[in-house]
């Protein structure tokens, strides 16, 4: 009975591997069409400096809203770009919506404004060749190099050395700037730091959400804000969902943060309202009792 057993687990098996490999198969059909039937979204999380509470960043997010299934998030849909090499595409298309979208802030709410878009390993690669269509992009619309942030995760840094070296020399002759995404989560080497030219560490959402109730991960996030002060960066914390989290990266100095308690990722026109609305975000003082 084990042996019949083994078998029918191994029919189970198959069938779901089966049905994962068709239900990708059938996103990688549907993802080729939808860039050109505007189904992929762009939404934004602004970033709040903390020192102030007001917007001066926003972070790029792509959705994918399909037209059977809803809303797809970056993590499903991404690596079957990546698979089917339609990330080439996708990435300037990204790359185009956080242009426009910047030199519109810029000119309307905040000069100093910046967007940032995320890049995958895979992408180093293809990038180094098609960045120089992006600054001349950039040029047409009267921006700066440095309107746009480049997130790259710390992971990805080992993945490909040679070309993201590279690649990075070029983002950054340009006036581009660089950060580096989930810091503290990776294979930290902190010879990455030195060896590349960055200028902003993203302290990962693991370490922001257990600040209050961990001693520990506020000891670690403040060594990470005091190491990137010296070294000249400055650091963006991610993930922040209460008050607490707030003031207490307020304390240790941490330079900027984003998160569901100042806003989840919006729509182009919705960041808009924001910086109209001109309020920025303090924490309130608590009433006694509370
Ligand atoms: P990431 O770059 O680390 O982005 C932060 C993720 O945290 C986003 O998830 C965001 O919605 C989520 N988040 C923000 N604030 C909070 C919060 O307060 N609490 C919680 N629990 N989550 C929060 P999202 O949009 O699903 O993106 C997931 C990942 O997909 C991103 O992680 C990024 O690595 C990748 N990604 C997103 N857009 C792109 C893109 O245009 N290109 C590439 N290559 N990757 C992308
Ligand atoms: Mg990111
Ligand atoms: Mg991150
Ligand atoms: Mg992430």
């Amino acid at each position: 009975t084990a042996k019949r057993e083994g078998r029918n687990c191994f029919h189970y098996f198959t069938n779901s591997m089966q049905e994962t490999a068709n239900t990708r198969m059938r996103l990688a059909n549907d993802l080729r069409h939808a860039v050109k039937n505007g189904e992929l979204l762009v939404h934004y999380q602004p970033i709040i400096d903390l020192s102030t509470g007001y917007i001066q960043k926003a972070e790029a997010l792509v959705r994918w809203q399909h037209p059977k299934s809803g809303i797809i998030n970056p993590d499903k849909f991404i690596p079957i770009a990546e698979e089917t090499g339609l990330i080439v595409e996708i990435g300037d298309w990204i790359f185009h919506q956080a242009a426009t979208q910047v030199k519109y802030c810029r000119a309307t709410y905040n000069s100093n404004f910046q967007i940032s878009i995320n890049k995958s390993p895979f992408q180093f690669k293809v990038d180094s060749s098609r960045c120089h269509s992006w600054f001349e992009h950039l040029k047409k619309l009267g921006l700066p190099g440095e309107s746009i942030v480049v997130e790259i995760t710390e992971s990805s840094m080992m993945e490909a050395t040679n070309n993201i070296y590279d690649y990075l020399l070029k983002l950054r002759d340009n006036g581009m700037q660089v950060a580096l995404d989930d810091f503290g989560t990776g294979y930290s080497s902190l010879a990455y730091l030195k060896k590349f030219d960055i200028d902003y560490i993203k302290i990962d959402k693991s370490f922001v959400q257990s600040l209050s109730s961990d001693s520990d991960d506020l000891t670690l996030c403040e060594a990470m804000v005091v190491m990137a002060h010296k070294l000249n960066l400055r650091v963006i914390a991610e993930g922040i969902e209460t008050w607490d989290q707030f003031e207490l990266l307020k304390s240790i100095e941490c330079d900027f943060g984003q998160g569901y308690l100042f806003s989840k990722p919006i729509p182009a026109n919705e960041l808009n309202q924001l910086f109209a609305e001109n309020t920025a975000f303090i924490p309130l003082k608590k009433s006694v009792g509370e």
